[in-house]
């Protein structure tokens, strides 16, 4: 396979410089990325680039930009062994997340990187984070495939599976986390692959097919002590809502008022969807450990396992996107896709 790399620059810190008049950061000419790092050259492979336009901050991230990401990447499936999608960190779980399920039967790897630090800054951790994500994309194992054939995060030495991972840090380099899978890859002096981590598909060559309906009527509540009724029966009263994901303490568990209870019940008896996952930062929701637990099992709450509230949000748009009937969503929703959930 021709080692040829398709750089998109959506946006973000990573492709921003700083104006020598004003000192403020601006975004710069991402056809000349080669100026910039000129070590990329020393791969020998070929690295194009296409960079959005508008490039947007990804606080600005909206469907419709995951839609026109997926659309490129099979625009130029067949053309590259793997793709490098430069990213603003804010949102880039999300984007990770989404493209892992609009992008069905992915083979090759799609590795969203970005930076703390502009590109154009002395000290930038975006000229490492590039260069090796490229690195990884380009990378073909000992069977002749893409070493990586799956949407992923590299940051700061690590390349994680893209719907486990979650913004952590506002200011560190290592800016993201894979609290419930182990990384995939770690740099270093070598890139030690953690290959029974990575995705193999169960047969090779079957052609990429994307997912461009997403149906954003979700909704993310998160419980807190003192959570009132009248707000949670409005967001659960929201014009179309099909779905919540429901932010709970610990293995699952939420508070036990029969008001609550009500209005969970309505919603689901009305064919809504409401997925439990938890708001740690590590560990799985398991709805028969406590009674508090079995209670929303009993009002017809889905397990959302160990997923990130990312990955649960995006799994919801795709699917509901795909199948008007809430049923079959919510069947299909306890089918782990994209190694995004570990099921015990
Ligand atoms: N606000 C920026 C963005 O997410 C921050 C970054 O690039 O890291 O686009």
């Amino acid at each position: 396979m021709d080692r040829k790399i398709l750089l998109i620059y959506t946006g973000g810190t990573i492709g921003m410089k700083q104006d020598p008049d004003t000192l403020l950061l601006k975004p710069f000419d991402f056809t000349q990325i080669l100026q910039e790092v000129p070590e990329l050259r020393k791969f020998g492979f070929q690295i194009d680039t296409i960079s959005f336009d508008p490039v947007i901050d990804s606080s600005d991230a909206k469907p419709e930009f995951w839609v026109d990401l997926a659309r490129l990447i099979r625009e130029h499936y067949d053309a590259y062994c793997g793709f490098v999608v430069l990213h603003g960190t804010d949102t880039m779980a999300y984007t990770a997340s989404a493209l892992s399920f609009m992008l069905e039967n992915l083979e090759k790897p799609v590795i969203l990187t970005g930076s703390q630090l502009p590109i154009g800054m002395l000290r930038t951790d975006g000229k490492q984070n590039l260069i090796d994500a490229i690195e990884l994309a380009a990378d073909i194992g000992p069977d002749g495939h893409p070493c990586v054939s799956e949407v992923c995060i590299y940051f700061e030495t690590e390349l994680f599976r893209g719907n486990r991972t979650t913004k952590y840090n506002a200011e560190n380099f290592s800016a993201f986390r894979s609290a419930n899978y182990p990384a995939l890859a770690e740099v270093g002096i070598h890139i030690r692959y953690n290959r029974p981590a990575l995705f193999r598909p169960d047969q090779w060559g079957k052609p990429l097919r994307i997912h461009t309906d997403l149906d954003t009527h979700v909704a993310v509540l998160k419980i807190f002590p003192g959570i009132s009724e009248a707000f949670v029966r409005s967001v659960l009263s929201a014009e179309g809502l099909r779905a919540v994901v429901l932010e709970t303490y610990g293995s699952g568990n939420a508070l036990s008022d029969a008001w609550f209870l009500d209005a969970l019940t309505g919603f689901t008896a009305g064919g809504g969807i409401v997925v439990n996952i938890t708001q740690c930062q590590a560990g799985s929701v398991d709805m028969g450990a406590y009674a508090n637990g079995d209670t929303l099992r009993k009002a017809g709450v889905v397990c959302g396992y160990d997923l990130t509230t990312e990955a649960a949000l995006t799994k919801l748009f795709v699917l509901l996107g795909q199948y008007a009937d809430n049923k079959e969503v919510r069947e299909l929703f306890r089918i782990c896709e994209s190694g995004e959930f570990s099921q015990k």
